[in-house]
C-alpha cells in the first residue's frame, strides 16, 4: 500500500484527461479560456491507462475521472470503459459539468459508475449564465434527471460567491428534500487561471450558519475517512449537504488522494506546484518497477497540508494556475 511519510495511506488517485472546457466558469478560468495543454504534451490514453494500471497494482482503488471536462476530450468514454476494467479498483467515478454527457450515461452504468459530481452554482439560468459565460442550464438539468433516472448516485458541486449564487444555497439545499441527491458547497479557492485575487468570503462556517438560520433542525452525520466535506442532514430529508473548506483546508489531516494532469504532472497536494511528470518517464522508457519507485519517493514528500504546500510553491507568477490544469 502506498503511505506517506505521516503514515497517511494513498488510495485515491484524480485523474485530470483534458484541461479544454466547454464552459468558462469565472472562478476556474478567464473568458478567452487557458493556455491549453498541447497536442503532444497531452498524455495518450494508452499513457493514462498504464499508468491507472501501476496505480492500481500499488493499492490504489479508487479513481475519479476529472478535467477540464472529461467528455471534451476525445473518445473518452473508451478510456473510461477501459479503465474500468482495471484489476483491484473498487471505485470509478467522474466529475462533469453535465454539458456533453447525458448522452454517454447507458454506458457509464454499465462500466459500473456509481456516482457522478455535477457542478451546478445555481438553479437560474440567467445566474448559470453569468457564472459559467454558456448558456446550457437546461443540458446541464437533463444530464442531471436522466442519472437519477439511470439510478447513478448524484453529487452536486456548487461553488459559493458573493454577489453570484448566495440566493441558490436554499433552494439548493430544498433540492435534498425529496431526491437522493447530495448538494456539497464548495469555498471558493484562488485556482482561477488568472490573476484576479479571491477574498474569501463565503467560508465554511459561513456557508453553515446561512443554512442553519433557515433550517435549525439540521444535523451532523458522519464523515467517511478521507472524505473532504463536513456532511450534515436536514432530518426527514431524502438527500444530504456537504460543505468543503476547499480554502480553509481542515480536512489534510486523513487526505488519502493524489492527482495526476493532463500532461502527466503527478501533484500530491493541490496546493503543491507538482515536480515529477510521469509521461516523460514512460516516453523515456521506463519499466512499470521504475515508475513505481518514482511515485513511491514521490509521494513519500506528500506536504502535511496545503498551508506546508503553498509554502513550499516557490513559483513567483502572480498568475494563479486552473482548477481545470491541476484536475478538480
Ligand atoms: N469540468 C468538470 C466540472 O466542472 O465538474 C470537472 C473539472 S472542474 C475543475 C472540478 C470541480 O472543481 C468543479 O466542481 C468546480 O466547481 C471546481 N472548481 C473549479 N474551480 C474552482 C475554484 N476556484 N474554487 C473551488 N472549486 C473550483
Ligand atoms: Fe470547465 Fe469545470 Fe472549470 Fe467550469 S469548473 S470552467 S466546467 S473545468
Amino acid at each position: 500500500m502506498l503511505t506517506d511519510k505521516f503514515g497517511r495511506h494513498i488510495n485515491y488517485l484524480r485523474l485530470a484527461v483534458v484541461d479544454r472546457c466547454n464552459l468558462r466558469c469565472t472562478y476556474c478560468m478567464p473568458e478567452k479560456g487557458l493556455n491549453w495543454i498541447k497536442q503532444d504534451e497531452l498524455m495518450t490514453d494508452e499513457e493514462m491507462l498504464r499508468i491507472c494500471s501501476v496505480f492500481t497494482d500499488m493499492g490504489v482503488d479508487k479513481i475519479r475521472i476529472t478535467g477540464g471536462e472529461p467528455f471534451v476530450r476525445k473518445n473518452s468514454i473508451e478510456l473510461i470503459q477501459k479503465i474500468s476494467k482495471l484489476n483491484g479498483l473498487s471505485d470509478l467515478s467522474i466529475t462533469t459539468n453535465g454539458l456533453l454527457t447525458e448522452q454517454y450515461i447507458p454506458q457509464l452504468k454499465k462500466y459500473g459508475i456509481q456516482s457522478v459530481n455535477l457542478s451546478l452554482d445555481t438553479l437560474d439560468s440567467d445566474r448559470f449564465f453569468k457564472i459559467t459565460r454558456r448558456n446550457s442550464f437546461n443540458k446541464v438539468m437533463k444530464t442531471f434527471d436522466r442519472l437519477l433516472e439511470h439510478d447513478i448516485k448524484v453529487k452536486i458541486n456548487t461553488v459559493v460567491m458573493e454577489g453570484q449564487n448566495i440566493e441558490d444555497i436554499i433552494p439548493l439545499v430544498l433540492l435534498t428534500k425529496d431526491l437522493p441527491v447530495d448538494v456539497r458547497f464548495i469555498e471558493e479557492m484562488p485556482f482561477n487561471g488568472s490573476n484576479t485575487e479571491v477574498s474569501l468570503q463565503w467560508n465554511f462556517a459561513r456557508i453553515y450558519h446561512h443554512i442553519k438560520e433557515q433550517f435549525p433542525e439540521i444535523q451532523k452525520t458522519e464523515d467517511p475517512k478521507g472524505s473532504t466535506s463536513n456532511n450534515y442532514k436536514i432530518p426527514g430529508f431524502l438527500g444530504g449537504i456537504g460543505i468543503i473548506a476547499a480554502y480553509t483546508r481542515s480536512f489534510c489531516g486523513d487526505c488519502n488522494r493524489i492527482r495526476i494532469t493532463p500532461s502527466g504532472i503527478l501533484r500530491t497536494c493541490l496546493y503543491e506546484q507538482g515536480g515529477v511528470n510521469l509521461k516523460n518517464e514512460i516516453r523515456a522508457g521506463k519499466t512499470d518497477k521504475e515508475l513505481k519507485d518514482i511515485i513511491i519517493n514521490t509521494i513519500h514528500k506528500k506536504p502535511k497540508d496545503g498551508w506546508e504546500a503553498e509554502k513550499l510553491n516557490l513559483s513567483s507568477s502572480h498568475i494563479h494556475q486552473s482548477m481545470a490544469t491541476i484536475g478538480g
